[in-house]
């Protein structure tokens, strides 16, 4: 099928169907950015770590370098290169009002590649981010945009792209503009039921907390007895034909004896709401066991939009001894859909009283705690709930004590100060000093500053902390040394125990060479023949540097 018969053919279908959540005007629609036929390997709304998927992934036939059109008329108005995230990535604002994000390219057209070198020449700088004027860089409905790849977080050639309003943080579903020409006949699958019990008002079989049963065939595999506040969630996943890949959830809802309790409909989210997703979720069974349940209750604080619960923010209370029956249904954007129905007993028991607490914090309260050489300060609004801490101190690998502050970790929307006490007069150069945070199989620097015997860092979880001291160098590794001057290209991998990188500098006798990062395999590349370097003898220098200002240098002399 030719080019312009498929795109007149993808118009008449978008034309015919009413476009749920949009405004209802054929000049917003989109063609397909690819020649061949769609298929996904990510979309809208999946849950990913601390944010929400923000648009759809396309796959590319498993190659960089499939040229992107562009979707509709407007203008290319913003492009970015960051060493994670995005990578290369393009922005269009369209004449529709929409603004559309093309991410993980390969290759900028050469005008915005330009642009971009331009600036990162004169800044000595491989992160850019360029706004341009209407006037700049105009572009057609299916003309060449760009061409796609694996660059920045991305895991495998493909291109995520968004659409967005016009001020580029309000992101719509991407389905709604191709749901025709990508095909889904599959319904999405629930494959595990969790139940909570309200701390100190409720009880489930022998559990005052919460338990967990996979799903048989459409049910669980027994009725279980609970008393008092309980709630549900759901691990489930969703499918499309002619892939393997594994989706997020489209729609969720929860009925309790045919009364709707909650629901969720994945349509469009803001940037601002991304760290609700860390409410939503079961956030300790991902930390610690690494499933995704999607809560099917709204916590206190959670105001994502696409939730909706009924008055008991989907909390169940269960006070009479019978059957209560459950059922959960999920949907994908095509309407497929699945259900699991399953029982309740209401069994009267006695509610176990809840577990002890060294300190209590209340989510619309500024809370202030100090305990023996720390001092945390949670604002009001940080918490999604009220949270129960247990502070206790244990002998760690820091020149602290290891202070585990809960029993079970809390996700917090905002930032919350933690400060200790490390003496004034330390014999260590005070600028290595940096707040550890210890995960369940790592540990990562939350950074950290000292001040008159105490240093600060701003964290973003209640978990377990220390201080400790990063005084070693990350070391610069050359890959594959031989090949260096065969494939011009030049890569060096960075080991970085401690902290994390912070800046990075190339220069080739003394002058500014741009080298390219990629944090996810912590990989720098020089390309000698993309930066026009001329046939002789060169002395290559490298520097990186990590948080607490420990440095490395790789230095050679090349024969290009
Ligand atoms: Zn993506």
């Amino acid at each position: 099928m030719n080019t312009l018969f498929r795109n007149f053919i993808i118009v008449f279908f978008v034309c015919a169907q009413t476009l749920s959540g949009f405004a209802q005007r054929n000049d917003t629609l989109f063609v397909a950015p690819f020649d061949f036929p769609l298929l996904l390997s990510g979309n809208f709304g999946e849950l990913r770590t601390d944010h929400f998927h923000s648009g759809v992934d396309f796959k590319t036939q498993g190659v960089v370098g499939k040229p992107i059109r562009c979707v509709a008329d407007g203008y290319i108005c913003r492009a970015s290169v960051t060493p994670g995230g995005y990578g290369k990535a393009l922005y269009v604002m369209h004449d529709n009002g929409y603004m559309t994000v093309y991410a993980h390219l390969d290759r900028f057209p050469d005008g915005i590649d330009k642009r971009i070198r331009d600036y990162q020449y004169k800044n000595e700088v491989f992160r850019a981010n360029l706004w341009f004027s209407p006037n700049e860089f105009r572009i057609k409905r299916g003309d060449f945009l760009a061409y796609a790849g694996n660059s920045g977080y991305s895991f495998g050639p493909h291109l995520h792209f968004e659409v967005r309003d016009a001020k580029g943080n309000e992101l719509y579903d991407p389905m709604v503009f191709y749901k025709d020409i990508l095909n889904d006949t599959r319904s999405p699958r629930i494959h595990a039921i969790s139940l909570y019990a309200e701390r100190g008002r409720g009880v489930l079989g022998n559990s005052s907390t919460s338990c967990v049963y996979e799903v048989v065939g459409d049910t669980l595999p027994v009725a279980v007895e609970a008393w008092g506040n309980i709630a549900f969630g759901v691990r489930a996943l969703d499918y499309m034909d002619g892939t393997s890949n594994k989706y997020g959830i489209r729609k969720i809802e929860l009925f309790v004896d045919g009364e709707k309790y909650f629901s969720s409909a994945m349509d469009n989210f803001s940037f601002d709401e991304d760290l609700f997703i860390n409410s939503w979720i079961d956030y300790g069974r991902m930390y610690n066991d690494g499933e995704w349940f999607q809560k099917l209750f709204v916590a206190e604080n959670n105001t994502l939009r696409l939730l909706n619960a009924n008055e008991n923010r989907g909390w169940l209370s269960v006070d009479e001894e019978r059957n209560y029956n459950i059922e959960c249904r999920l949907s994908d954007y095509h309407g497929n859909s699945t259900v699991c129905s399953f029982v309740v007993k209401g069994k009267r028991k006695d509610i176990p009283s809840p577990p002890t607490y060294t300190h209590a914090l209340y989510c619309k309260a500024n809370n202030r705690i100090e305990h023996i050489g720390m001092r945390l300060c949670v604002p009001a609004g940080a918490l999604f709930d009220d949270a129960f801490l247990n502070v206790r101190l244990y002998e760690g690998e820091g020149i602290t004590w290891r202070y585990s502050l809960t029993d079970t970790v809390y996700p917090m929307l905002k930032g919350s100060k933690i400060s200790f006490w490390v003496g004034r007069n330390l014999p260590v150069d005070k600028s290595k000093l940096y707040v550890r945070h210890i995960e369940p199989n790592d540990t990562s620097s939350v950074g950290g500053v000292f001040a008159n015997g105490w240093i600060t860092a701003n964290i973003t979880t209640l978990d377990c902390y220390e201080v400790a001291v990063d005084t070693i160098a990350p070391v610069l590794l050359p890959e594959k040394e031989t090949q260096w001057m065969q494939n011009g290209m030049i890569t060096l991998s960075l080991d970085e125990k401690e902290t994390s990188l912070k800046s990075f500098k190339g220069t080739l006798d003394g002058k500014f060479i741009l080298f390219e990062y990629n944090s996810k395999n912590k990989v720098f590349t020089l390309d000698l023949k993309k930066e026009r370097v001329k046939p002789g003898v060169h002395r290559l220098r490298f520097v990186a540097i990590d948080q607490c200002g420990n440095e490395a240098v790789f230095e050679r002399d090349i024969e290009y």
